[in-house]
């Protein structure tokens, strides 16, 4: 009797039902943290679990959910996490497990409209999964009903009183029925997290995936000591096949300095963290996620648990500032039996950081030289022989071969060819720029634009301040830059409008001899 309503996962008995969907989400057998959790979970037992991020936590958690509850529309289970993005992708992935029992997952959060999500709680779900504060919100309006729930589950629990949700949680425990089952997951486990499980767990069973498992396998560790990070990281962005890569920065600032640093120098790469608006943290996940967007710059807090896949690099533009860290961000890559490479920058004084690093997460972290012009030139070389060798094969190119038949006439075709390279390498990039720059009449000389700063002699800024900072900055030689005018308290300077908006998106909120500044195009009369 009992054979035909269970299969096995690994060793684990599950109903047909759900073994079927996670079959379908391509699980061929449990992960460490779900062969020693799902059974003790199955059982009733609270649970405390430790293992690093990657390893299938959610899963952990999610397949005894969907096991223990009844397809009764009343919410039985309640899982609450740090962020917005994990709200929604823990929400996904337990769907996908409750599929074919059709239990029904609803993710709550701020920044959504909190009307369609009352709809939604008001028509039936089953479970849960919901940041504090949105969830508190519910609560307060009495939008939500929680006594039913059978199983609370703090995911990622580290994080969660790391931004601080303690007092959160506390009012939203009340809320909850004493008489439940308690589970806690976590990245790591500081003493904080065991006074939250004693606080909030019974006669609990703890599970760690030890240390010594902690690093990626899969992952190749390498750094580069170099004192021009940003340079370093070109190159390497410039020879290696970089698929969809993940930077990290230490703090918000330098995300978006980074990010702007990189546009500047024509890489298309954007921001992820804590002071975008949700919508717009939203928006970048999803093109990442789409493919449509490669170079993701990250704080740790926002990208940590995050799960996308096909991370080919991970990046640390800033070296993690614990071992912990690090093995989170280089979680992010080499998954699912793919080969993925983390790459540290460090500066010289912070080699003995790294040393620590390496040896704390029992690694290593090999010493590799930045890529050379020649190894570049090598590398472009590859991509734009494959180009035109595809492009040759695809065909359908009859409106340019009259074009290179007339010319052929009077040039050599080894030129015309090699000029209509420059041309596709070069040209269109500077165009792009011109194309955008519409700056109307600043008071400029013509082709150029007149830029106002807001900072002048009392700043004590000289012409040759200016000169420097915007040539460095801009990444543009000083003598294209034209007539400078200082005055008490602010600046005017002359660009050629081709590097205008360049200029604009790099100095604005940028620092001249040290005071933060704003820039804008002058307006002419
Ligand atoms: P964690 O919460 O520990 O950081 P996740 O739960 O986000 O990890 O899981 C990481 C990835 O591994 C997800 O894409 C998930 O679907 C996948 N995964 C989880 N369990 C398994 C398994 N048993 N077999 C294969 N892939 C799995
Ligand atoms: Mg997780």
């Amino acid at each position: 009797m009992l054979k035909d309503t269970v299969t096995l996962f690994g060793n684990i008995s599950l109903t047909k039902k759900t073994a079927a969907a996670i079959t379908e989400m391509g699980f061929e057998e449990p992960s460490p943290i779900q062969n020693q959790t799902i059974p003790l979970v199955l059982a009733g037992n609270d649970v405390l679990g430790q293992a690093q991020t990657g390893t299938g936590k959610t899963a952990a958690f999610g397949i005894p959910i969907m096991e223990r509850i009844t397809e009764l529309k009343q919410i039985q289970a309640l899982v609450l996490t740090p962020t917005r993005e994990l709200a929604i992708q823990v929400s996904e992935e337990l769907g996908k497990i409750g599929k074919f029992k059709r239990i029904k997952t609803l993710p709550i959060y701020g920044g959504q409209a909190i009307d369609r999500q009352i709809r939604t709680l008001k028509s039936g779900v089953q479970v849960v999964v919901g940041t504090p504060g949105r969830l508190l919100d519910h609560i307060r309006r009495n939008t939500i009903k929680l006594d039913n729930v059978k199983m609370l589950i703090l995911d990622e629990a580290d994080e969660m009183l790391d931004m601080g949700f303690v007092d959160d949680l506390e009012s939203i425990l009340q809320h909850v029925p004493a008489e439940r089952q308690t589970l806690l997951f976590s990245a790591t486990m500081p003493t904080e997290i065991m006074v939250l499980a004693n606080k909030y767990m019974k006669d609990r069973v703890t599970v760690t995936i030890s240390k010594e498992q902690l690093t990626v396998p899969l992952t190749d560790q390498i750094y580069y000591e170099t004192r021009d990070k940003l340079d370093g990281l070109c190159r390497v962005l410039d020879s290696e096949t970089v698929g969809r890569v993940i930077i990290f920065c230490r703090t918000k600032k330098g995300v978006d300095d980074l990010v702007a640093s990189l546009s500047a120098r024509g890489y298309i790469s954007d921001a992820l963290h804590g002071d975008l608006s949700q919508a717009q943290r939203d928006r970048v996940m999803k093109k990442f996620r789409d493919g449509k967007l490669d170079i993701l710059i990250a704080t740790d807090v926002a990208a940590r648990g995050l799960d996308i896949d096909d991370i080919t690099h991970v990046i640390n533009y800033d070296i993690p500032q614990d071992p912990e860290s690090y093995v989170h961000r280089i979680g992010r890559t080499g998954r699912a039996g793919k080969k993925g490479v983390a790459i540290t920058f460090i500066q010289p004084r912070e080699y003995r950081q790294l040393k620590l690093i390496e040896k704390e997460v029992k690694t290593r972290i090999l010493r590799r030289q930045l890529p050379s012009p020649a190894d570049i030139l090598e590398r472009q070389t590859e991509v734009i022989k494959n180009q035109l060798t595809q492009t040759i094969a695809r065909g359908s190119f009859d409106v340019y071969s009259g074009i290179v038949a007339d010319l052929a006439a009077d040039y050599d075709p080894i030129d015309l060819a090699a000029a209509a390279l420059k041309l596709f390498q070069e040209g269109y990039k500077e165009q792009a720029v011109i194309e955008k720059a519409q700056f109307g009449n600043t008071g400029a000389e013509p082709g150029m634009v007149r830029l106002f700063i807001n900072a002048g002699r009392a700043q004590r800024i000289q012409p040759q301040d200016i000169v420097r900072t915007i040539a460095e900055e801009a990444d543009i030689e000083g003598s294209i830059i034209g007539v400078i005018n200082i005055y008490d308290k602010f600046t005017f300077v002359e660009v050629p409008e081709s590097v205008a908006e360049r200029v604009l998106s790099v100095m604005n909120k940028n620092t001249i001899k040290g005071y933060r500044i704003n820039i804008e195009p002058a307006k002419g009369r």
